[in-house]
């Protein structure tokens, strides 16, 4: 497995130097909109420790992350008024992931409406702060 790269995307989103519609920052971790949502308020949760994916987090960096996973799904789930939740994480290319710094989509679901297809469409941005505006009101 390659080592982490401290230029992806995800690592550049963090410190400022690509912007984001963020959702939830504390010290340990970084939530923020999916440019290309497969659901209404499509949220991705990443820590700030450096770390590729799932194989190479340490459990105690793992165990913050997923608490923070919770947190938003939760308030996802109330502020998007959405049915249910559906949580992705990728490892490696193989995995099907595309950015090397470790993230969970965190998908507001509603019944009977279908995911939308992976990289189908960039949202606007305007919908993008309205949703993360709604998750972050219910955290
Ligand atoms: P994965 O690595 O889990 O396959 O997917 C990476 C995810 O990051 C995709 O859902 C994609 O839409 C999202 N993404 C890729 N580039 C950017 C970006 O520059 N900004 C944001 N907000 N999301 C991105």
């Amino acid at each position: 497995m390659s080592a982490y790269d401290d230029d992806n995307i995800f690592a550049k989103i963090m410190r400022g130097e690509i912007p984001c519609v963020k959702v939830y920052e504390d010290d340990k971790v970084f939530a923020f909109m999916d440019i290309m949502p497969r659901s209404d308020g499509h949220t991705l949760v990443i820590p700030k420790a450096k770390a590729r994916n799932l194989l190479d987090i340490s459990p105690d960096d793992l165990a913050d992350l997923m608490t923070a996973v919770q947190k938003i799904a939760k308030a996802a789930m109330a502020g998007m008024g959405a049915d249910g939740i559906t949580l992705q994480q990728f490892s490696e290319a193989a995995g099907g992931q595309e950015v090397f710094h470790i993230h969970f989509h965190v998908v507001p679901r509603w019944s009977d409406v279908r995911m939308r297809p992976p990289a189908s469409a960039m949202a606007d941005v305007e919908d993008l702060k309205k949703h993360a505006e709604k998750i972050n009101t219910a955290l």
